[in-house]
């Protein structure tokens, strides 16, 4: 069979359309697969507690933000998170003209993508009331609706009878009427206050660090995002505001019972917030020492791992090793220290400047170094 050159052409074409068909295809599969990739964030477990990396505090166009809910699930499995909570605002909505009012309806559209990311998503709402009292966050909602009433209170009891989380976001938004008011005291006096934000987006609040340590309040770090995050990834110099969960299990109601019983810390640009017996877990946990691999008479080389997500920021307490010691986050450091001639123990006694367990309060910590060959 003679093929004509115009038949040619065309076969010709149809191949160099297949052969760009499958590259297409390829660079499609490329695209998709680079799209799924997580960048874990490495915190060690403590005290037989998962350490679960979580941000309660995100919005869509369902209230005030400008990104659709599926958006926040793969922000959150993209930066290695392991729960979220999307608060859309019951009283602001500011695109209703566009996306009517449809309490829980960024939760439901969430959902589906969240159970296929392995993302724990939680049901949850922001009451928002002018400044005093100001904003709040229920976490584990079963009827949003149901906060939609005039007096506070009500609607604080609405979110307690629903047995959720509720926390005081914000405390320091608007300097000019930032305070501990009256109304603050009767939520907290009726149980209907849970915890409070130490840290919102770019801001931490020494005052509420300091309520949450004196009311037995859990401490969160939250980013309140509107638009869309655009960080590839988690990185100690570069990472969202987040609050570290200390759960029994990997699982919502796990998640839950740690809020209720104050089991957090906050990771807040290069600080970790919280109590100190879980910054002191988190830190023994994190920073490995091994032996002196080199000794002369008066010195000696040893080497540091932090398998951490954070920059390990030290000042010496005591009288032996460097003035200041920096361990940088997921990696290994050379301490050279001298040593008393004959000595079988190096005690290194240090405040870690950046885990704060109250405003401006660093971490004493001990590390050990056995010099016995
Ligand atoms: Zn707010
Ligand atoms: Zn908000």
């Amino acid at each position: 069979m003679t093929i004509s050159v115009a038949e040619r052409a065309t076969q010709m074409k149809i191949s160099r359309n297949a052969v760009l068909s499958v590259v297409l295809v390829q660079l499609l599969l490329v695209t998709l697969a680079a799209g799924q990739v997580r960048h874990e964030i490495n915190f060690p477990d403590v005290l037989g507690f998962k350490t679960l990396k979580c941000d309660f505090h995100m919005h869509t166009v369902f209230s005030d933000g400008t990104v659709w809910p599926t958006v926040r699930v793969d922000e959150a499995w993209r930066e290695g998170l392991d729960a979220i909570a999307i608060t859309d605002h019951v009283e602001y909505q500011p695109h209703k003209q566009d996306v009517p009012t449809n309490f829980g309806r960024s939760y439901e559209i969430a959902l589906p993508v969240a159970r296929e990311k392995n993302i724990l998503l939680i049901k949850s709402a922001e009451i928002t009331r002018d400044t005093p009292p100001g904003h709040f966050n229920v976490l584990y909602l079963e009827d949003i609706n149901a906060l939609n009433t005039e007096d506070l209170i009500q609607a604080a009891k609405a979110a307690d009878a629903q047995k959720a989380f509720i926390f005081w976001n914000h405390p320091g938004w608007k300097p000019e009427k930032k305070g501990w008011f009256d109304i603050h005291t009767q939520l907290y006096e009726n149980k209907l206050m849970h915890g409070i934000e130490v840290a919102n987006g770019d801001s931490y609040y020494p005052e509420a660090h300091q309520w949450a340590i004196e009311k037995n309040l859990t401490m969160l770090g939250n980013t309140d995002s509107h638009q869309p995050n655009l960080e590839p990834q988690t990185t100690a110099q570069n990472h969202r505001t987040m609050t570290l969960v200390f759960a029994r299990q990997r699982n919502a109601e796990a998640i839950k019972e740690a809020l209720k019983e104050g089991r957090t810390a906050v990771w807040f640009e290069n600080q970790l917030i919280g109590n100190g017996k879980y910054l002191e877990a988190l830190f023994k946990e994190s920073v490995k020492i091994g032996k002196p691999h080199h000794r002369t008479k008066s010195t000696v080389w040893v080497i540091i791992r932090n398998d951490s997500a954070v920059d390990i920021d030290m000042e010496r307490a005591g009288t032996q090793g460097p003035e200041k010691l920096l361990l940088p986050a997921n990696a290994t450091t050379l301490l050279r220290s001298s040593i008393q001639e004959g000595a079988e123990q190096l005690k290194l006694s240090y405040v870690v400047r950046n885990f704060l367990t109250g405003p401006d309060k660093g971490l004493p910590i001990e590390l050990t170094v056995d010099l016995r060959p």
